[in-house]
C-alpha cells in the first residue's frame, strides 16, 4: 500500500504545515532542509555548467514594477500586498520582473546575448485554500527559476540544450516516461505572426532533433509565447508535470529591455523563463511518493546509520563514523537490542546500515546491509567509502 507525501514527510520528518502557519506554508525540518540543498546543489552544477550566472532578489517590490509587468493587472488576486497608501509593495509571485531589472542594469550588446539568470526564488502566491495539499501545491513556493535573454536567432540552440538538460536531470531521479506538450498561439496574443511561426517552429525542430514525442496544444501557449511542457511519470504511474520552458515576448518590451544589434541598434531581446525540478516543494512531494520515502543514497537526510551489536563496540562504531564523516553518518548507541536498531534505521528508510560487532572489530571491518536487503560481509572501511564516493558522484 503506498503511502502519501504528507504521511512520508511526517514519518521521515521532513516537513510540517502546522495551523498556525497558514494553509500552503509548509516549515521544512532539517531532513528537509538537507533534501531541498541536495537539489539546489544539483542544478547549480547543472545551472553553472550551462552558462546561468546566479542572482538574488528581493522577497517583495513595490506595486509599480508591478504595474510595469503587468503582474497587478492579471495576477492581482493571487497576490499578496502590504503597506498602505503610496507605500504598497507585493510580494512577488515571480522572478522575472527582477532579473528584468538585473538585465537592464547595464548596457548589452549583441554579443553579450545569451545572458541567464538564475536564483532559487521563493514567491509567494495566494492560491485558493482549497486548491493547496501538502507540498504539492503551496503558497510559498521555491522555483529552480532561470531567464536567459537571447535573440530570436539563439532561441532553437538554447531550447535544445534546455530540453537536453531536463530529460537528463529529470531521469536521475528515474523518471524516464515523458508526456512532452508543444502549446501553440491563442488567438490573443501580443507580437508578430512572423516572430510567433519562427520561434514555435524553433521549439518543434527541437523536439524533432531530440527524437521526443509531443503533442501539440493548438492555441493553448500563453498570450506572450508558445512554451513546452514535460510531465514525467512516477513510480505510480501518475503523470507530474516538471519542467516548464516558456518563451515571452511581452516582458522585455514591457521593461523596454534591449540589447545594441551588430549594425548598432537597439533591439528587443526575447525572454525564455526556464523550470527544470519545477518547484523544491512539489518535487520533494513528487519524490517522496515516488520513491515511497526510499530517496537515493545521494540526497538521502541520513545516508548511513551506524548499529554496534553491543555496547562493548561503540567505541569502534566511532571509528568508523569518523572515517566515514564526509557523509551524513549517525550513530545509533542506544541500548536497544541489534533486531530492534535494524528495525528503526529500516523504518528511517536509511539507505545503508554498518553492523559492526566482535569479528568487525578485530579484523577492522565491517557488515553493510543495503536498503534491499542485500549483505556486504567483511568489507573494509576504505573500500565501503570508495562504493559510497563513487555513487555520490554519479548520484546513483
Ligand atoms: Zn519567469
Amino acid at each position: 500500500m503506498s503511502k502519501n507525501h504528507i504521511e512520508l514527510g511526517q514519518e521521515l520528518g521532513i516537513f510540517v504545515i502546522p495551523n498556525e502557519s497558514g494553509s500552503g506554508l509548509p516549515l521544512f525540518k532539517p531532513n528537509g532542509f538537507i533534501i531541498r540543498e541536495e537539489l539546489m546543489k544539483l542544478m547549480r552544477e547543472v545551472n553553472t555548467k550551462a552558462g546561468y550566472q546566479e542572482v538574488w532578489t528581493p522577497h517583495l517590490f513595490k506595486i509599480d514594477l508591478w504595474k510595469i509587468s503587468g503582474h497587478l493587472k492579471k495576477y492581482k488576486d493571487r497576490m499578496f500586498i502590504v503597506g498602505k497608501g503610496n507605500e504598497r509593495y507585493a510580494l512577488k509571485p515571480m522572478n522575472c520582473p527582477g532579473h528584468c531589472l538585473l538585465y537592464k542594469s547595464e548596457i548589452r550588446s549583441y554579443r553579450d546575448l545569451p545572458i541567464r539568470f538564475s536564483e532559487f526564488g521563493t514567491v509567494y502566491r495566494n492560491e485558493q485554500s482549497g486548491e493547496l495539499l501538502g507540498l504539492l501545491r503551496v503558497r510559498s513556493i521555491t522555483q529552480d527559476d532561470g531567464h536567459v535573454f537571447l535573440r530570436e536567432d539563439q532561441i532553437e540552440e538554447e531550447v535544445n540544450s534546455l530540453l537536453k538538460n531536463a530529460i537528463e536531470i529529470l531521469s536521475l531521479f528515474s523518471l524516464k516516461d515523458f508526456k512532452i506538450k508543444l502549446s501553440t498561439r491563442p488567438d490573443q496574443y501580443i507580437g508578430s505572426i512572423r516572430l510567433w511561426d519562427r520561434a514555435t517552429k524553433a521549439l518543434k525542430n527541437c523536439l524533432d532533433r531530440n527524437k521526443l514525442e509531443y503533442e501539440i496544444k493548438e492555441k493553448e501557449g500563453a498570450f506572450y509565447g508558445p512554451k513546452i511542457d514535460i510531465d514525467a511519470k512516477d513510480s505510480l504511474g501518475r503523470y507530474w508535470q516538471c519542467t516548464t520552458i516558456q518563451l515571452d515576448f511581452n516582458l522585455p518590451r514591457r521593461f523596454k529591455l534591449t540589447y545594441i544589434s551588430s549594425d548598432g541598434k537597439p533591439e528587443v531581446p526575447v525572454m525564455i523563463h526556464r523550470a527544470i525540478l519545477g518547484s523544491l516543494e512539489r518535487f520533494i512531494g513528487i519524490m517522496l511518493e515516488h520513491y515511497q520515502g526510499k530517496l537515493p543514497f545521494w540526497c538521502a537526510p541520513e545516508q548511513v546509520r551506524v548499529l554496534p551489536i553491543s555496547e562493548k563496540f561503540i567505541d569502534y562504531a566511532k571509528q568508523v563514523k569518523e572515517k566515514l564523516s564526509q557523509f551524513r553518518v549517525a550513530l545509533d548507541d542506544s541500548n536497544a537490542t541489534l533486531d530492534k536498531k535494524i528495525f528503526n534505521a529500516t523504518k528511517a528508510k536509511v539507505p545503508y546500515i554498518v553492523i559492526v560487532g566482535k569479528k568487525e572489530m578485530e579484523s577492522k571491518t565491517i557488515t553493510v546491509r543495503e536498503r534491499d536487503g542485500k549483505q556486504l560481509s567483511d568489507i573494509k572501511i576504505e573500500e565501503f567509502l570508495e562504493i559510497l564516493k563513487r555513487k555520490a558522484a554519479l548520484r546513483d
